[in-house]
């Protein structure tokens, strides 16, 4: 009697199981085929990076220093130089991932909308060096015209310059 008992019960259940899945089949999935797809909620914060301009395709970054005087972290750093044209051109974006704490005053400062959050909700790494990231790798190395300095006066023989 028990052998037929447990195997109406192994059929109930059988049963039950092939219910789930025909129903769960027809529903929407809630999963992604990760890391072929990837999740990008709107409101995510991931590490700060430069807003890719759409018409030049460079970044948008002025360098006025704006986010490196606000950010509580003191996690940024900038290198500028001055172009032919007395245009600063910036040379060296970093920001250390390690310090940052997500806070977005950077981006809401940012005179000329050059930063934002990133959609990287996976990075890993071995060393903490690789979360110092350079923001600036992604985009054409900097070219910066120097102007034409002329050369200092040379003392003459005599002590007066010449
Ligand atoms: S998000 Fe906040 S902590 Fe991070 S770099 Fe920007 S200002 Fe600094
Ligand atoms: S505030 Fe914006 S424009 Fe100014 S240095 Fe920072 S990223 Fe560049």
């Amino acid at each position: 009697m028990n052998t037929i008992i447990n195997f109406f019960k192994g059929f109930w259940s059988l049963v039950a199981g092939i219910g789930v899945t025909i129903r769960y089949s027809f529903k929407p999935r809630v999963t992604l085929e990760y890391p072929k797809k990837r999740l990008t909620p709107p409101r995510f914060k991931g590490p700060i990076s430069f807003v890719r301009d759409e018409k030049t395709g460079d970044h948008l970054c002025i360098s006025c220093n704006a986010c490196i005087k606000i950010c509580p972290s003191a996690c940024m750093s900038l290198k500028a130089e001055r172009d032919a044209n007395n245009k600063r051109i910036l040379t060296d974006f970093k920001v250390n991932h390690n310090l940052c704490s997500l806070c977005s005053l950077c981006i809401q400062v940012c005179p000329t909308d050059a930063l934002e959050h990133s959609m990287n909700y996976d990075e890993a790494a071995y060393s903490q060096k690789d979360f110092i990231h350079d923001l600036l790798e992604p985009f054409p190395k900097p070219v910066v015209t120097k102007i034409k300095t002329e050369s200092p006066p040379q003392p003459s023989p005599g002590g007066t310059a010449a």
